[in-house]
């Protein structure tokens, strides 16, 4: 290895095999924006890299010189894990959702420390739960405070029309409109109600810890908000989506 080394401190967002030894691995840094590299010999031998590299670690990469279009990774030293080892099948969709909705919004040499926050926030909250109640719920945090962290989530402590702070519960009629009050909409009764945008915001900071359920109701109109913004801003479904979709037809979700 000749040339200087780069170090760049991140989450590691994808990791594909390659031939028959080697990885290219995608880091999501907080200064850097998204990181490629190629990983020669990875699956080969671990000790360059201090273990496997896998899917949701965090460390400091050593970025050398490019050969080919990617440049080489020369070591990986991993840092404290955010995700432990013993992660059930719904968590493990949902840490990959949010993996792939990072991946989806950060582009090379761009500095996004709210995405990178937000990405390590969701991977921690759901990496040291012992389990997800909810998924349907926590997906809604999770992909709300996506949105947030890409400044296109709409406010969610006050009415989008007047800005007044809730007293009686919310509406949310269109998904770019955002979620309005009973006056704004000339309303009588609210379709979420305050329990669930408390819970709704507690869901937006810690995925996996909020407790509680929001009324089926509600759950269900705030799926579908969140689910137009989503589509606004990918254009498609991650593949994590649809395989967390097939878990949230389990009927006793809605009862
Ligand atoms: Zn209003």
């Amino acid at each position: 290895m000749t040339g200087p080394e780069q170090r760049v401190e991140g989450v590691l967002v994808r990791v594909q095999p390659v031939a028959d030894a080697d990885l290219i691995i995608t880091l999501l840094s907080a200064d850097a924006g998204r990181v490629e590299a190629y990983a020669r010999n990875a699956r080969a031998s671990t000790r360059r890299f201090g273990g496997r590299l896998e899917l949701f670690g965090q460390g400091s990469a050593r970025i050398g010189r490019a050969r080919g279009s990617l440049p080489l990774l020369a070591g990986f030293d991993r840092g404290p894990s955010l995700v432990g080892v013993d992660l059930d099948y719904t968590r493990l969709l949902l840490c990959s959702h949010a993996a792939e909705l990072a991946l989806a919004s950060s582009q090379p040499d761009h500095a996004d420390p709210d995405l990178h926050a937000w990405l390590c926030r969701v991977l921690r909250s759901l990496g040291t739960s012992r389990g997800v109640a909810d998924p349907a719920a926590a997906r809604i945090g999770l992909e709300l405070g996506w949105l947030q962290a890409i400044g296109a989530a709409p406010p969610i402590d006050s009415c989008s029309g007047c800005g007044a702070p809730w007293q009686t519960g919310a509406l949310w009629p269109r998904s770019h409109d955002g979620l309005r009050c009973l006056r704004c909409e000339g309303r009588e009764g609210a379709d979420i109600s305050l329990d669930d945008l408390d819970l709704l915001a507690a869901l937006v900071r810690d995925p996996a810890a909020a407790g509680g359920r929001p009324t089926p109701r509600g759950a269900r109109l705030l799926r579908q908000r969140v689910a137009g913004l989503l589509d606004e801003q990918l254009g498609r479904r991650t593949r994590s989506a649809s395989a967390l979709d097939g878990l949230e037809t389990d009927p006793a979700a809605d009862a």
